[in-house]
């Protein structure tokens, strides 16, 4: 079942949207070769801890650590440790949920590690604006199909594979709520989206090929075929003028 959050509900979103998307800036501001995942999960713990929050990811289904963190053919649900080194070239996905007043908020960013190749680059950059052509064309009315379709389109009109596997999805007083958000689909198709709905956008997008698996611990899911994997997440709220951002530090 879908819920439709009241503009009070959107209120508490926003402000556990603002702690997930200042973790990621301050990530962003601090990431650099020679940090372990584990030392990025701890930016991000304290970050979201210190400010009266949740990190929603914890313990979530059993997860270890408070941020996925996912580097270069690892695509999501990546498992920091201390002795995962990141190196100049690296792209690090992070993804981060923040929870407060009885609301969740999901947001993740693929980060350079220094200097990144042109493909990288690329990928990093078509991955992110996908997500915003996504979010562009949402509001009341128009249907899920659509956001699916134009984020399929820009990626894959640039050579990009699209994650079939995973998707997007509602987000509120659960993590993972109702409609499902491919990153894939057909225009015109799917729930109409009316106002007061949250969900959480996010294009996964691999540099060659769509296969995906899970490895051996469970959680990290990594490209078959080895290749770059990127991932740009925003959670949104649905109005009749267009999508508000609520994951923006
Ligand atoms: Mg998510």
């Amino acid at each position: 079942m879908i819920s439709v959050k009241s503009t009070a509900d959107l209120a508490k979103m926003r402000a556990s949207g603002k702690i997930a998307g200042g973790a990621l800036k301050l990530v962003g501001e601090k990431i650099k070769p020679g940090m372990t995942t584990m030392q990025v999960n701890k930016l991000v713990h304290d970050y979201i801890v210190q400010r009266g929050a949740r990190p929603s990811f914890l313990n979530y289904g059993g997860f270890p650590a408070s941020a996925c963190i996912s580097v270069n053919n690892e695509l999501i649900h990546g498992i920091p440790t201390s002795k995962r080194v990141l190196r100049e070239g690296d792209i690090v996905s992070v993804d981060v949920g923040a929870f407060k007043d009885g609301f969740h908020s999901d947001t993740c960013m693929t980060f350079p590690v220094g200097k990144i190749s042109e493909e990288a680059k690329k990928l990093l950059e078509v991955t992110q604006a996908s997500l915003y052509a996504g979010i562009e064309i949402a509001k009341a009315g128009v249907r899920l199909g659509d956001i699916s379709h134009t984020i399929q389109e820009y990626c894959e009109s640039r050579g990009f594979s699209v994650v079939r596997r995973y998707c997007g999805h509602g987000v509120g007083r659960q993590l993972h709520e109702d409609p499902e958000v491919p990153n894939y689909g057909v225009p015109g198709h799917g729930t109409r989206l009316v106002s007061g709905m949250t969900i959480a956008i996010e294009p996964m997008i691999n540099a060659k090929g769509e296969g995906v698996k899970v490895l051996e611990n469970g959680w990290t899911v990594v490209t078959t075929s080895g290749s770059l994997s990127a991932h740009f997440e925003h959670t949104v709220a649905i109005t009749s003028e267009g999508a508000v951002i609520l994951t923006l530090p």
